[in-house]
């Protein structure tokens, strides 16, 4: 069991810096156009206020190269003053006296928001200057940011190795959900995996034999699983270097009693038409799930006790191909099986539905939820006490 805020004593006006992750986009005129990400770390934020501690907040935002103005934390920070009226300050710095000033002149129980930690190159090389210079701001360290908790960075990495450290709810509540979700299933347990990068996804496929009832496949990584059931893909997209992998992935989750399903139709797109298919020909790209796909899906979806989906069905970003997404991301939100979502564009489909409540678990942490799937821990938690 990883420390929590909860189990840290005596706190109060101590200076704590607390890691978030506030990689919220913006628009061009810094609006914040989804505040989920600051929402999620609210309850954490609380608590240290009202603990009455000194709290120095860093995040990154976007990526960066060197200072970029529309990539401020400053809009992050107007955020917060909604929720913690006259108690917020936002420092225009990462490090330097400025930095030291503010805190220096914090008081117990308000807040102190510095620059986007992203502006100073060293944050992602966990330089140990950078290190020594975040950890001289506090007395205590904790981590919230869960969407780069697998990244080894100065800010969440190094500077736990420095302080006494503890997790917030947010990384907390992360941990627990897909801990008890792998070790003790709801059952049918399904499985739904979208998205491209079949590389990155047959990690997490693997991980789920044994575990999972059902595993439904669909997006761009199904193309390599079809071709390695000898199945015409047409132009679609594929791993050829990754086929053989399928194929044993299928036959081991087969033989371990595992239902896998991939797609049986497809919308593809035919030269410069969009075309529905039941089988690909050579000049067709496959860019989402057909309908009859989607309904099979949404049947094992119906009688699930426990659903994990990462990654689109589809070709999300294009409207001609976002359908099959929906109607999985819709047969979720209808079910009553307790459901967890990962990944960006799964997210993003629940989101834009207006099914967020309808979801017993949205993942702050495409990159991160990924590795804990995978059955791997996470570099930036390993680094936290253990009680
Ligand atoms: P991933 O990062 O692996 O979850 O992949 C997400 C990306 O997969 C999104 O940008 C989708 O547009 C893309 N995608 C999903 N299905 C397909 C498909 N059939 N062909 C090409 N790209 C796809």
């Amino acid at each position: 069991m990883k420390r929590t805020i909860r189990d840290l004593k005596n706190i109060q006006d101590k200076r704590v810096l607390l890691r978030c992750d506030f990689n919220v986009p913006l628009d061009k005129y810094g609006d914040i156009l989804d505040a989920t990400r600051i929402d999620a770390s609210i309850p954490t934020i609380k608590y240290l206020v009202n603990q009455n501690c000194k709290l120095i907040i860093c995040s990154h935002l976007g990526r960066p190269k060197g200072y970029d103005k529309f990539l401020s934390l400053f809009p992050v920070a107007v955020c917060l003053m909604k929720y913690f009226p006259n108690k917020v300050k936002f420092c225009p710095k990462v490090v330097g006296d400025e930095v030291k000033r503010d805190i220096s002149k914090l008081k117990s129980g308000n807040i102190l928001v510095i620059e986007n930690l992203r502006f100073d190159p060293r944050e992602e090389e966990n330089d140990p200057t950078f290190v020594k210079e975040l950890a001289s701001y506090a007395d205590i360290y904790v981590d919230d940011a869960f969407g780069v908790a697998h990244r080894k960075h100065a800010s969440n990495y190094g500077v736990a190795l420095k302080l006494p450290n503890a997790v917030g709810f947010l990384i907390e509540k992360e941990l627990k959900v897909f801990d008890e979700a792998f070790k003790n299933p709801k059952r049918p347990f399904v499985a739904i995996f979208g998205g491209a990068k079949v590389k990155d996804k047959l990690p997490l496929i693997k991980n789920i034999i044994g575990k999972a009832d059902t595993v439904l496949i669909g997006g761009g990584m199904a193309y390599t699983f079809l071709l390695a059931e000898g199945i015409n893909i047409g132009k679609s997209i594929v791993d050829l270097s990754l086929v053989d992998e399928a194929k044993s992935i299928l036959d081991e989750a087969r033989k371990a009693g595992m239902n896998v399903i991939l797609p049986v139709d497809h919308v593809a797109l035919k030269y410069d038409r969009v075309v529905k298919a039941d089988n690909l020909d050579a000049d067709m790209i496959g860019l989402d799930i057909g309908k009859k796909t989607a309904k099979l899906f949404a049947k094992e979806i119906k009688s699930a006790g426990q659903i994990v989906w990462n990654g689109p069905l589809g070709k999300y970003e294009d409207k001609a191909f976002r359908k099959g997404t929906f109607m999985i991301a819709k047969a979720v939100a209808k079910s009553s099986a307790y459901s967890i979502v990962g990944g960006g564009d799964s997210v993003g489909a629940i989101n834009t539905l207006g099914f967020t409540d309808k979801i017993d678990h949205l993942s702050t942490g495409g990159g991160a939820s990924m590795k804990l799937m995978e059955g791997k821990t996470l570099p930036a938690i390993e680094v936290i006490d253990t009680l």
